[in-house]
């Protein structure tokens, strides 16, 4: 780790001369600068280091600089750095090929996108071009990416006022205990009351006009808001009855981030349409895509699919995708987010919530956790703003990169986290709480 501290200060000062940020006021924004990385540590220029609870945008799954994927980068960039979609590729081949050995049987095809709202956009389109109908239903809680369909379907505060840039989308609340919306006391009762608020939503809307039903398997940015036992095979039963298109939105739940393959193998739901990115190659380099049950493949095989982009299945991130992939099964990284998650994450954040009176729950699986904080555990009023700016800036100082969403902390390094590094962030954590 070379210390020159100089390349912060000009790092930064670029940043903000030139660089505009997502989804942010310009004026009073203040980036950290990041110069390297290694597993689950990351570092500015001056050697300043940092333990990554928030896997940058939830996605470097595989760690900082994994050395078989920068690898396998280098010797693609040394080969053949593009490859039009319509032409074949080996690493464009392999790569679909590993995705869909992780897909539940009757899922053969892959189509490659440049990250997850376009997989989610085209998931969207094929579902209706399969169906014949318009309609797509998805929660008030959820995030499905910034274009057109996508960012209609999402319901969290970035959808755009008014539908200006698509057409037929309708929301619904899915579970969410701690808050519930439907008066339910137990898991059991929201399981089942938001199916039945589901199945209403669906007939009053038309069951002949509903194209698809497109859910997060785990709602991510929302707030890690693991569904009850339950709800996701009554949401499949509910797509039976009525002709309606499942997608499984795998953004940010898939490839290893809940300690399964896919989110949806912790409840054995086979969907119609998966829509991945992030963590299947951790983010080495951009790449998504929809996996696509052989129903949906099948209805273009004589059919023109109409979708497309210049950098589908571009070389580079399907090599970093075949050697992510292969380093996750070879080293038991899925395996290790699942037994750390389960024997270290969870009862750490059990601890955090028997200590302190500012947690009002705590939630998750694998390394994909959730810490929410309340003014007052009895009314579950969130933790004002101000005060999760202070938490954010004391982690910060101690050495933890957090993410934080409205009043949470998400618990969710990298896969590769170790028992021992989650110990230490969940104890700066700890520190960090007792402050308020
Ligand atoms: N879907 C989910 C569940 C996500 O979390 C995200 C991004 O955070 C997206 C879709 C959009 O992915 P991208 O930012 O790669 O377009």
């Amino acid at each position: 780790m070379s210390q020159t501290p100089d390349l912060d200060a000009r790092a930064f000062e670029l940043d903000r001369a030139h660089v505009f940020h997502s989804w942010s006021a310009q004026g009073a924004l203040k980036p950290l600068v990041f110069a390297g990385g290694l597993g689950s540590r990351l570092w500015d220029h001056a050697g300043r280091s940092y333990l990554d609870f928030s896997s940058q945008l939830v996605n470097v799954n595989i760690g900082y600089q994994h050395p078989a994927v920068v690898a396998a980068i280098q010797e693609q960039a040394a080969t053949l750095t593009m490859v039009d979609p319509k032409h074949a590729n080996l690493a464009r081949g392999e790569a679909a090929e590993r995705i869909t050995a992780h897909a539940p049987d009757g899922f053969d095809k892959v189509f490659f996108t440049n990250g997850g709202a376009d997989a989610n956009e085209n998931a969207i389109r094929m579902a209706r071009l399969f169906t014949g109908r318009e309609k797509v239903l998805s929660t008030y809680r959820s995030y499905h990416g910034n274009t057109g369909a996508a960012i209609v379907a999402t319901g969290d505060w970035r959808r755009p006022a008014g539908n200006e840039f698509a057409h037929g989308h309708v929301h619904f609340f899915g579970p969410y205990l701690y808050r519930t919306e439907f008066w339910a006391g137990t898991p059991q009762e929201e399981s089942e009351r938001a199916l039945r608020h589901l199945r209403r939503v669906i007939e009053a809307e038309g069951p002949a006009t509903v194209a698809a039903i497109l859910l997060e398997t785990i709602p991510g940015t929302a707030g890690v808001l693991v569904p009850p036992d339950g709800y996701l095979a009554g949401v499949r039963a509910l797509c039976d009855e009525f002709g309606i298109v499942l997608i499984a939105d795998e953004v940010m739940a898939g490839f290893g981030r809940a300690g399964e393959w896919l989110a949806i193998d912790h409840w054995g739901i086979t969907p119609d349409l998966i829509t991945f990115a992030k963590g299947v190659n951790s983010g080495y380099v951009p790449a998504g895509g929809v996996i696509i049950s052989n129903p949906i493949a099948h209805h273009f095989d004589e059919r023109v699919f109409p979708g497309g982009l210049t950098y589908s299945g571009h070389p580079l991130a399907m090599a970093a995708i075949v050697a992510a992939l292969d380093a996750m099964a070879s080293e038991g990284i899925v395996a290790n987010a699942r037994s750390v998650g389960q024997d270290h994450i969870a009862p750490a954040l059990a601890k955090l919530a028997e200590r302190h009176d500012v947690v009002g729950e705590v939630r998750g699986l694998g390394v994909f956790h959730a810490i929410e904080l309340v003014a007052d555990r009895a009314t579950r009023e969130p933790l004002p703003d101000a005060a999760m700016g202070t938490v954010r800036t004391r982690l910060l100082e101690r050495g933890l990169l957090p993410f934080i969403v409205n009043n949470r902390i998400h618990v969710v390094p990298p896969c590769v986290v170790t028992p021992e590094e989650v110990a230490e962030g969940v104890a700066i954590i700890d520190d960090v709480l007792a402050t308020l």
